[in-house]
């Protein structure tokens, strides 16, 4: 070793000055690399607060492999349909129509484009109106697809007094533009739970939709499956009225009592409930199932053609070349849906996450969780493997929010954080309103 680092040093000093420089700043340099990127990458780590419930250290080498497998590029998984529970069944569908509230930061195409919806598409809509160009933040915008995928209509509610319609002809969209001249009033009702919740909800006067944004304002916070006789919702609402009809609705703020207990959704400028203290309701979602992001082998793509029958066959997820044995983690907290061996989709897992998400991870080699089983975000619930359809090691991820299925990659998660600022104090005055009108005779 002495003798090695003596002829390195004679070789060095045998150098021209200015050679020396060079090398010295170069081994210099390389060193500040090298420390910087072991400490990014701890950093990275430490943002995901994993919990690593059942493993132990020697796992963790299995999951920083030097380089991933190549894996198939055609892998079609069949299991298409992601599972239901009971309170599905009851559940009022409105079938391939998808709602969605304008965010801070979205665009229509970020939106659209989550959803698998081509440029094409969305370029044809804002051709037939530019001012698709200025969505607002808490604007909702809903659509409807069609058999094949292809986007059919698009409804933008602009304001309570103005919404536009985009239907499909052929390859174009026509708008149309409707203004509501109803009026708008301000509604309380109450539904004891006497039995099924939605049918005791339909019997206090409330509409499929007005249940759907119930259930959603609250999902977070209870599960509407373990409801008991007699708890009881107060639920305020915004109806518009013409002719003595009602047109439609906005769910305001939603109070329940439940085992002695009250929860609280309250509708905030954004178009989102939170709580009463304006907290975000969830833990947030991790984006990838594994400690770090590897390589994609195949993209989402809902309307990937096959290349030899022709025939649309969607590809509802994301394919990650990970090394069999890696360890997959749930992306939020949840409750496991389906842990079983199943065809195509080899041994796999669902997990549902409130009543609007679920996530699906496919091709495993060892399952580590139970149906009916609770999980938090960051526990590892399988390692990964090359079972059913597949050619190559890799975990096939999907992520479905209303019974579509989005890009994991780019999806809308619910967010962990609270509002702030100037917002929070508007988001309390609307607070102390409802409380108000709760607690009113
Ligand atoms: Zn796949």
């Amino acid at each position: 070793m002495q003798k090695t680092l003596n002829s390195l040093k004679l070789e060095f000093n045998s150098f021209s000055y200015f050679y020396r420089i060079i090398l010295s700043v170069l081994a210099v340099v390389s060193l500040m690399i090298f420390i910087w990127n072991t400490c990014t990458h701890n950093v990275i780590i430490a943002s995901l607060k994993v919990n690593y419930p059942h493993f132990e250290q020697d796992v963790f080498n299995i999951s920083f492999p030097s380089d991933s497998e190549p894996i198939d590029t055609e892998n079609f998984v069949t299991e298409d349909d992601p599972p239901k529970d009971e309170f599905d069944n009851d559940i009022p569908s409105e079938i391939g129509n998808h709602d969605y509230i304008v965010a801070s930061g979205d665009t229509l195409s970020s939106i659209l484009n989550q959803y698998g919806i081509e440029m094409p598409d969305i370029r044809q809509l804002v051709k037939a109106d530019r001012h698709l160009y200025s969505l607002k933040i808490g604007q909702k915008f809903s659509w409807t697809l069609n058999t094949d995928s292809q986007l059919q209509r698009v409804v933008w509610e602009v304001s309570r007094r103005e919404s536009r319609r985009y239907d499909r002809i052929q390859d174009k969209f026509k708008l149309s533009v409707l203004l509501k001249t109803g009026t708008w009033q301000r509604d309380r009702l109450t539904v004891v739970v006497n039995g099924s919740f939605i049918n005791s909800a339909k019997l206090a006067g409330l509409s499929n939709s007005e249940i759907s944004e119930v259930i959603k304002s609250l999902q977070w916070q209870i599960d509407f499956r373990k409801l008991r006789d007699g708890d009881y919702f107060k639920v305020l609402t915004m109806r518009e009225m013409l002719d003595g009809q009602r047109q439609q609705s906005e769910l305001i703020a939603v109070n329940l009592r439940s085992s002695g207990k009250n929860y609280y959704a309250i509708r905030a400028a954004d178009g989102k409930f939170y709580d009463r203290r304006g907290s975000g309701l969830t833990s947030g979602f991790m984006r990838f199932p594994t400690i770090r992001r590897y390589r994609i082998s195949s993209q989402f793509n809902p309307r990937r053609s096959n290349p030899v029958t022709g025939r649309i066959a969607p590809h509802k997820g994301v394919d990650f070349a990970v090394p069999i044995g890696t360890p997959i983690f749930s992306v939020g907290d949840g409750e496991v849906m389906v842990s079983k061996s199943s065809g195509a989709a080899g041994n796999y897992v669902a997990i549902r996450h409130g009543r609007q998400y679920m996530t699906r991870y496919m091709h495993l080699k060892t399952l580590l969780v139970r149906a009916g089983e609770r999980v938090k975000r960051g526990q590892c619930i399988a390692f990964s493997g090359n079972t059913g359809r597949s050619t190559g090691p890799h975990v096939h991820f999907e992520i479905w929010i209303n019974n579509h299925a989005v890009n994991p990659l780019t999806a809308r998660l619910p967010c962990m954080r609270g509002i702030s600022g100037e917002a929070r104090q508007n988001y309390l005055d609307r607070v102390n309103e409802a409380l108000l009108q709760f607690n009113s005779r």
